[in-house]
C-alpha cells in the first residue's frame, strides 16, 4: 500500500450529542505514559478515581467504578448483570436510549416492557405505577436525560418510589447528565446508575461510571446463572475493583487518568456550580437559537440543558444544515433521531463546550449557515440574544 499521512483530524468544535470538547488538562492526563494495571501507584489512582466518581455520582456506594468502554458497555454491564433469564424489565419508550435498553435486556435474556410515551415527552411515574402493578418487573430502567430527544426526566424520586413500591430495581441512565445536570443518586433512590466519560464530563470515550447499590450487588451475587457476558460480569470485576485487586482483563490505564482528571476538574468547581454553568449557558445557546427562527422540541418543564433538539425554520431538513456547519465553520451538530430525524437538529452544550465561547461560535456559525439555506433571518441576531441572556441572567 502506499504510505499514509501523519494523522491529522480536522479542527472541529464539538456541540453534539457526544463526543463534547476535551478538556486540555483531560487530554494531558490521557497522554502520560500508562503504568501497570496492577502497580500499587496505579491501584491508588483506582481508589481516588472510585472516591471522586461517589461524589460526582452523589452515592456513598462501595460498588462504583469506571467500566471499560464507552457509556454503552457501562450500560450493558447495568442491564446484563440485574435481569436474569425470564425475568421482565419495564423501559421508557420516549427515545432511542429507552429502545436500546430494551435491546439489551432481550439479549440478556430477559422480556422488556415499554412505557409507551410520545418522543419529547418525559415519562409520567404514574404510568410506572400502572405498568408495575400488571406486568411486575424485577428492573425498572429510567433514562434521566435523553440525549436523543433533549429530554430532562423530572420526578426522578416518584419514578423510584413507584418501581420500589413494586419490589422493582431501578437503573438509570445518567450518561448525559452526570457533571452536567443535577443527578442525586441516593437521595432520588437509585439502585443502579450508569454514564459516560464523553458527555459533559468532557473525557475522550473509553472508561465510563457504574454505580451499583448495595440491593441491586446482592441480587447480582446471587444469580442463579452467570451474567452472559464475562467481561461485564461484576461479579468478576469485584475482584478487580474491590479489594482482591485481581486480574480479570487490563484496565484501559489511559482513560482510567483522564477520567480521573476530568473528575478532579468536577470536584475543583463543585457540582451545583457545575450544573449552573450548564444551565446559564444552556439558556443563552437557546435564546440565540430561538431568535435565529428555530423551534423548541421540548416543552420548558423538561428540557435538558446539556443538548437542545430544535425544529428548523422555512421547512429545512436538517441534514444540509449539519453538514453545511461541518464543512464552512468546522462545528458538529447533529440531526434528530427516530421521530425527530427529519425536522430537528440536535446542539449540545456540554462539559467544556458549556462556556461562552463555544455557543457563540455555534449561535454565529448557524445564522450564517441559514441564510446560505435561503432562510431570510440576520445571521448575528442569535449570538445577539445569547449575549443578552447571559448579560441579564447575572
Ligand atoms: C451517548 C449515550 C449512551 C451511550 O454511550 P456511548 O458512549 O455512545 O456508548 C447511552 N445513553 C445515553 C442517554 C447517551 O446519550
Amino acid at each position: 500500500m502506499d504510505s499514509v499521512d501523519e494523522l491529522r483530524p480536522p479542527d472541529r468544535l464539538l456541540m453534539g450529542p457526544g463526543p463534547s470538547e476535551t478538556h486540555p488538562r483531560v487530554l494531558r492526563a490521557f497522554g502520560t505514559p500508562p503504568i501497570g494495571h496492577l502497580d500499587p501507584a496505579f491501584v491508588e489512582m483506582m481508589d481516588e478515581t472510585q472516591a471522586l466518581l461517589r461524589d460526582a455520582l452523589m452515592t456513598d456506594n462501595e460498588w462504583t467504578i469506571p467500566v471499560s468502554g464507552t457509556g454503552s458497555a457501562a450500560m450493558e454491564a447495568a442491564i446484563g448483570n440485574l435481569v436474569e433469564p425470564g425475568e421482565t424489565a419495564l423501559v421508557p419508550g420516549n427515545g432511542y436510549f429507552g429502545g436500546r435498553m430494551a435491546e439489551m435486556i432481550r439479549r440478556a435474556g430477559g422480556e422488556p416492557v415499554t412505557i409507551e410515551t410520545p418522543w419529547g415527552e418525559p415519562i409520567d411515574p404514574e404510568d410506572v405505577r400502572e405498568a408495575c402493578a400488571e406486568h411486575q418487573p424485577s428492573v425498572v430502567g429510567i433514562v434521566h436525560a435523553e440525549t436523543s430527544t433533549g429530554v430532562l426526566q423530572p420526578e426522578m424520586s416518584e419514578i423510584t418510589d413507584a418501581a420500589h413500591e413494586h419490589g422493582a430495581l431501578v437503573v438509570a441512565d445518567c450518561v448525559t447528565s452526570l457533571g452536567g445536570v443535577e443527578f442525586r443518586m441516593d437521595e432520588w433512590d437509585v439502585d443502579a446508575a450508569y454514564s459516560g466519560g464523553q458527555k459533559c464530563l468532557s473525557c475522550p470515550p473509553g472508561a465510563s461510571p457504574l454505580s451499583v447499590n448495595d440491593e441491586a450487588m446482592g441480587k447480582i451475587l446471587e444469580r442463579d446463572e452467570p451474567a452472559r457476558s464475562w467481561y461485564l460480569d461484576l461479579s468478576l470485576l469485584d475482584e478487580y475493583w474491590g479489594d482482591e485487586r485481581a486480574y480479570h482483563h487490563t484496565a484501559p490505564i489511559n482513560n482510567v487518568y483522564a477520567l480521573r482528571e476530568a473528575l478532579r476538574l468536577v470536584h475543583e468547581e463543585g457540582l451545583s456550580a457545575r450544573w449552573d454553568r450548564h444551565e446559564r449557558f444552556s439558556a443563552a445557546l437557546q435564546e440565540g437559537l430561538w431568535a435565529l427562527g428555530l423551534d423548541p422540541v421540548v416543552a420548558p418543564s423538561a428540557r435538558l440543558p446539556s443538548l437542545t433538539t430544535a425544529r428548523l425554520p422555512g421547512g429545512l431538513t436538517p441534514g444540509g444544515v449539519v453538514e453545511t456547519m461541518r464543512e464552512s465553520h468546522d462545528i458538529e451538530i447533529a440531526t434528530g433521531l427516530g421521530a425527530f430525524a427529519d425536522e430537528a437538529v440536535r446542539i449540545g452544550c456540554m462539559g467544556h463546550g458549556a462556556r461562552r465561547g463555544p455557543v457563540l461560535e455555534v449561535l454565529g456559525a448557524l445564522g450564517e449557515t441559514l441564510v446560505e439555506h435561503g432562510i431570510e433571518v440576520d445571521p448575528g441576531v442569535g449570538v445577539a440574544a445569547a449575549v443578552e441572556e447571559l448579560r441579564t441572567r447575572r
